[in-house]
């Protein structure tokens, strides 16, 4: 079977930096998860569907016109890499993502970025739901402070507004929201390998998960 290293872990962890360079380093293709969910909520925001209606929820993510070029994410033609960033949109993906239909409509689409030579996939069910199977599986976390913080430094880099006391409020929602759900709760899995990088710079979280991939 390709290969798969599976990067599961909460909000802000590094997972995205992380998942990135190391595809980038092995040569492999790339799935950043949880921007699907970010799609769907972008999709249902500007139609005005409500995020909790699960029905047409899941039709418009089973139908979402979504395209990834080289690191950025494009929905129909539009480049929307930057709004689904936003904190509307990061709240609106953990809304609907507890949602199974949405989970079910969302499965295939996943299961389809697994192609050789290899696959690095990052979100918070790959170990255990999308690629259970996984040659690699990593728990990537790092304290709620170290999260918020980096959020904050890379929202003031974009020029976006921020404030670091409601984004680690809305952290903690979403982390919570993310490991009570019934279907596919965050929790690390028996076979997943921790990598706590609340002290730990890129470089080497990145050097670890490659260590771990040649082993
Ligand atoms: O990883 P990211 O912050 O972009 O994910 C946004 C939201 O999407 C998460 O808070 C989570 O609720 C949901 N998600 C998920 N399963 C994944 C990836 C993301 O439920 N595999």
């Amino acid at each position: 079977p390709v290969p798969v290293v599976a990067i599961d872990g909460p909000s802000a962890s590094g997972k995205g930096t992380v998942g990135a360079r190391v595809a980038e380093a092995l040569g492999w293709h790339h799935l950043d998860s949880g921007t699907l969910y970010r799609l769907t909520a972008l999709s249902a925001i500007r139609r005005g569907v409500d995020l909790g209606d699960a029905a047409a929820l899941s039709a418009l993510a089973a139908a979402l016109p979504a395209r990834f070029d080289g690191g950025r994410v494009l929905l129909g033609d539009e480049d929307v890499s930057d709004e689904i960033r936003e904190e509307a949109c990061s709240v609106g993906a953990s809304r609907v993502a507890v949602l199974p239909a949405v989970r079910d409509a969302l499965f295939g689409r996943q299961r389809d970025f697994r192609q050789g030579p290899g696959l690095v996939a990052e979100g918070r069910d790959m170990g255990s739901t999308i690629f259970p199977d996984a040659q690699v599986k990593v728990f990537l976390t790092a304290s709620a402070e170290a999260r918020a913080e980096r959020r904050y430094k890379q929202l003031i880099e974009k020029g976006l507004p921020a404030k670091l006391e409601s984004l680690m409020q809305d952290l903690r929602e979403r982390d919570a929201r993310d490991a009570a759900r019934s279907v596919a709760p965050l929790q690390q899995q028996p076979d997943a390998v921790l990598l706590d990088t609340t002290s730990m710079d890129v470089d080497a979280a990145v050097a670890f998960v490659l260590d771990l991939v040649r082993d």
